[in-house]
């Protein structure tokens, strides 16, 4: 037998929603959700956001040179200016104009783009100006051997007990363009013009070998050109 007893009022409680106390009865509050209802997956990994992980010399950037325990760079007080030189289609130096302006914005040196240079004037680049050309193929004496492609090189020069580069050169080889094309090439060039190295990561433009896919400074590239500017304060790195 069921001894429990028979389902019925609470003691004290008369009913259902009310309760009575020794001033009469007064209801009893239904619970209740105040505010806005719980998002369905409370504590969701998509609401934490991990810092990015820090940015390592070798993998995400490398410079061309070092002098000691610092890159190799520019003069931050002096003006550079880029020159096409040599042949080149109008929209060539607007690409040179618009690279050149976006990488004054990435390092903070005072980057300009000159008047044209007549003719290919390499090696002798006047001092504190870096020369672009637009060759169907690269020489066959290549003056620096970062890029294992055959897209196009470049790279910076110092003289004799001088601290700082003192000229730059990038050559874009229009018949290697394939996309994404010569202006991601001229990016590429001219980061090494300013003493910028290759990256070991893939996804950024400064790897050895440019993606097709890969049009624009990524972190690690950015980063690199951020330090090429001597007049960062130490510890902003
Ligand atoms: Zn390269």
């Amino acid at each position: 037998m069921d001894e429990s007893p028979p389902p019925g009022p609470v003691p004290g409680q008369s009913g259902r929603g009310e309760r009575r106390s020794l001033l009469g009865t007064y209801p009893v509050p239904a619970p209740h959700l105040v505010g806005v209802p719980l998002p369905p997956t409370p504590g969701s990994p998509s609401r934490w956001q991990p810092s990015p992980p820090p940015l390592q010399y070798g993998i995400d950037y490398t410079f061309l040179r070092q002098h000691g325990s610092r890159p190799l760079r520019w003069r931050s007080d002096l003006p550079i200016t880029v020159r096409i030189a040599g042949p080149h289609r109008p929209e060539q130096a607007a690409a040179v104009a618009s690279v050149v302006a976006e990488l004054a914005g990435l390092t903070g040196l005072s980057l300009g783009s000159g008047e044209p240079w007549p003719a290919l004037a390499r090696p002798e680049i006047p001092a504190q100006e870096v020369h672009v050309s637009f060759l169907p193929v690269l020489p066959a004496a290549a003056l620096f051997r970062p890029c294992t492609g055959r897209t196009g090189l470049g790279g910076a020069m110092t003289s004799p007990g001088a601290s700082h580069y003192t000229s730059g050169l990038a050559i874009v080889a229009t018949g290697a363009a394939r996309p994404p094309g010569e202006v991601v090439i001229l990016r590429h060039e001219l980061a090494h013009a300013l003493g910028l190295g290759h990256a070991a990561r893939p996804n950024l433009l400064m790897y050895h070998r440019i993606s097709p896919v890969t049009v624009e400074f990524g972190r690690g590239d950015r980063h690199g050109l951020f330090l090429l500017n001597e007049s960062i304060p130490p510890g902003a790195a």
